[in-house]
């Protein structure tokens, strides 16, 4: 007999109430393939993008990038895992909102003992993207001690990761959040300000923290709200790092403004260029694994839900009342 598994997918693009519980066969692993069983999978903002069909991808769609579990059975040439290994992941095409599942082994690296599931399915996504940004994705010259960087929604899931990881790295990270609570929160994870950008103009507190010059890098995941104001935050040669669209799609750019404010640099980049292969891919999660083994980075599990409930998850996520990461419980 087959194995079975329980997985959200999506037959329509649509709100939360897309999501529907199927049962569906899972087959052996092929050829560089491995499959795992999932004990916790993240919930990110991507999953909604997704759902929505801001990201398209071919449906029936079962939605989710992000795991950790054990490994089941592995497909032929697969040899840097073996049944039994505690693995995570983030990937894509989506499918991890289920309990087991068949996958690219590419993807897949063990999992440290001393991390728990809980916390390797929150942290793999947003954790791996905050490594990419900070570390890979800097002004010219590189970011240094005391450079002072923007970072958008920082009491989110990736933003209480990238708090925590500039401080360790000595940089003065300026944090926006919507809400004194979540400010407060910002700053207990190593932001040096916070800026309610609901109630406060955060270019003019930019300015006036960094004493009028601006900020080297701004990483900015709202889009359609921030992006004017997040060029408008840099000093000159300064790095736009435009990585996501909270509050919807950036519109189409005039790159001129790009001379007018500066000779600024404006990228628009995605993990999964990083983890294309399974060597960055290591090298990338062994720096994360590092960073929460020594302490410098907790990851801030605030959420919990059944499997079933994902779309109540999704629901909390797109209206803004969570901080820090969401898992899924299958
Ligand atoms: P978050 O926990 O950060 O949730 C999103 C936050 O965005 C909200 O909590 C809210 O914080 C803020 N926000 C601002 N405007 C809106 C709006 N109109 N609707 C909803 N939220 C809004 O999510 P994640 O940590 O999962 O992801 C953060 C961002 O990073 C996402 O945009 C995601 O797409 C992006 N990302 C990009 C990757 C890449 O490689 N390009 C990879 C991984 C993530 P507040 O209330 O404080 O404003």
């Amino acid at each position: 007999m087959p194995a079975m598994t329980r997985a959200l997918q999506i037959r329509q693009f649509g709100g939360p109430e897309a999501m529907q519980l199927v049962e569906l066969e899972v087959g052996e692993p092929g050829p560089g393939e491995v499959c795992i069983r999932h004990h916790a999978v993240g919930v990110n903002f991507i999953d909604i993008y997704q759902r929505t069909g801001l990201y398209a991808n071919p449906l029936p769609l079962t939605l989710g990038m992000e795991g950790a579990g054990v490994v089941e059975a592995v497909g032929a040439g697969v040899t840097h895992l073996q049944p039994g290994d505690r693995v995570a992941y983030a990937s894509q095409p989506p499918g991890s909102y289920c309990e087991l599942r068949v996958m690219p082994a590419r993807s897949v690296v063990v999992l440290p003992d001393g991390i728990d599931f809980e916390t390797g399915a929150a942290m793999m996504l947003k954790g791996l993207t905050v490594q990419y940004l900070l570390r890979r994705t800097q002004p010219q010259g590189g970011l240094q001690p005391g450079d002072f960087v923007l970072w958008h929604a920082a009491a989110g899931g990736v933003g209480l990761i990238a708090c925590q990881w500039a401080r360790a790295l000595g940089l003065r990270l300026i944090g926006t959040a919507g809400g004194a609570e979540k400010c407060g929160l910002a700053l207990a994870h190593g932001a040096e300000f916070a800026i309610d950008y609901r109630s406060e103009d955060f270019v003019a507190r930019v300015r006036e923290i960094t004493g009028g010059r601006g900020v080297r890098a701004v990483y900015d995941s709202i889009g359609q709200d921030t992006f004017e104001g997040s060029l408008d935050c840099l000093e000159p040669f300064g790095l736009m790092a435009s990585f996501g669209n909270a509050s919807g799609p950036v519109p189409p750019v005039n790159l001129g403004v790009l001379a007018a404010k500066g000779s600024l640099h404006l990228t628009r980049p995605t993990l999964f260029t990083h983890l294309a292969t399974r060597e960055s891919t290591q090298a990338m999660a062994d720096d994360l694994f590092a960073r929460v083994s020594s302490g410098e980075v907790r990851i801030p599990v605030s959420r919990r839900y059944a499997l079933a409930d994902a779309a109540q998850a999704h629901a909390d996520l797109a209206s803004r009342v969570t901080t820090g990461c969401l898992v899924l419980l299958p």
